[in-house]
Formats: C-alpha cells, structure tokens, sequence
C-alpha cells in the first residue's frame, strides 16, 4: 500500500531543489523533507500532485498545507534533536513526520478522527513514533508542558494565550495569525510575561476551530 518508488523518490528531490531555489536554505530541513514520501498522506488519485507546490485536499474537508509553506515553517522554528515540540493540526501528518525526521520529540493534536487516526497508520509504515492527541488545540498539553517549541498549522484568530503559557522561556512558537489570510509570526518567549514577535509574511491556511464538539 505505501510505496515509495524511484518515480517518486526523483520527484521529491525535483521538489527539493525547487525549495532551495525559493530560498529555503536549512540543510537539515531541506533533507528531513527529502525523506518523506508525502505521497503516502494523501488518496492515491493525487499520487502525480503529490510533489508539486501546492496544497491539496485530505479527509474532513481539511488540506496538507503546501511543501514551501511546510518547509518555511520548520525553518523557522528551527528545530534541535531532541527538543519536545507541539504542533497543533496534525492534519495528515506530513508536517509532523518532517518534525520527527529532524529527531524532535513530538506531540500533536488534531481534532478530527479520521484525521487522528489515518496519520496514525502512515506514522506506523514510516515506523515513526510521534505522541498523537484527539482533542482541541487551543488548550494544548499542560501536562507535557512546557515545550521547547510549538508550531501552530491551523490559522489562528490571535496568539492563543494558553499555549504561550506551554512554551518554556526561550522557547519559540511558529504561528500563522488573522482570520481571512494570515501574518506568520515567530513568536519568542522571553520571560513569564514578556514576548517577541517578528512578521513573515502573508499566507492561507484553514482555521483553528474552537468548539467543544469533536469529530
Ligand atoms: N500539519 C497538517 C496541516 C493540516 S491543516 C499537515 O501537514 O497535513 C490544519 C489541521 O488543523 C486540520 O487537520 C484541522 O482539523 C486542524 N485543526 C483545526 N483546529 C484545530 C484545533 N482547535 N485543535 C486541533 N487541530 C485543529
């Protein structure tokens, strides 16, 4: 069921150096995204799209956010082996699959079932191992808490105040912030009270919900 043949390892490294020529310029990322057969996250009648810079269509009406968005965000986030990260919208699992490739301990949530549980069955192929939630983002893990870095994939209305209280001083959150395009912001944590917040740029994802029904 899950192949990743020579087509497509040759299309992913096309994919690669297109990435490198839009001006990501992390190593590690550039090779963690070389690693992951995104074709197995999404329906096999998208297979040929699957290297393309685009984002496309996954279950519950949800999309697997384009390659160059996924690798500006991890650049950004700049992620060291063994940092715990939490990412919000597991989604497909593409994004988490590239956190665990750069050796992060991950968490992430997803408020979806289907979702939650065909990212699961791809991280089993690709015998990686990251701690999957079923439940609401926006309360995050306070019992895993604090986290050395939280990457939001969902569009946020505003910073969400109870995930910044999650990340540990020094610590960084990646979040695509506004309600009908989003600011990427890096937001650092510099004390209990205090943030830095720098701007990157416009972008498109689908919202961060906020309700106490799950699917
Ligand atoms: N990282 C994903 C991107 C998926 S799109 C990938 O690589 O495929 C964003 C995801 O965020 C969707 O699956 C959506 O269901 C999820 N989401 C939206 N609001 C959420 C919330 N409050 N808590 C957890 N997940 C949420």
């Amino acid at each position: 069921m899950f192949v990743d043949s020579y087509k497509h390892k040759g299309m992913r490294r096309r994919m690669v150096e297109y990435l490198k020529g839009k001006g990501i310029s992390d190593q590690r990322v550039l090779e963690a995204i070389n690693r992951v057969p995104r074709h197995f996250f999404l329906d096999s009648s998208l297979d040929t799209l699957a290297y393309e810079d685009r984002a496309l269509e996954i279950l519950c009406k949800q999309t697997i956010s384009q390659p160059s968005t996924v690798a500006f965000q991890t650049q950004l986030l700049n992620v060291a082996p063994f940092e715990k990260v939490l990412e919000i919208g597991t989604g497909s699992g593409y994004q988490t699959s590239v956190l665990c490739q750069l050796q992060a301990r991950v968490y992430t949530i997803e408020r979806f079932k289907p979702l939650h549980n065909s990212a699961q069955m791809v991280f089993e192929a690709l015998k990686i191992r990251p701690n999957c939630f079923f439940g609401d983002g926006y309360l995050g893990l306070p019992t895993f808490a604090p986290f050395d870095k939280i990457l939001i994939t969902c569009a946020a209305p505003s910073i969400p105040k109870s995930l910044i209280e999650q990340l540990r001083i020094g610590g960084i959150m990646v979040a695509p912030v506004g309600e009908d395009t989003q600011t990427m912001y890096r937001i650092k944590k510099l004390t209990e009270t205090e943030i830095d917040i720098q701007s990157f740029g416009e972008f498109k994802f689908v919202p961060m919900l906020k309700e106490r029904k799950f699917y």
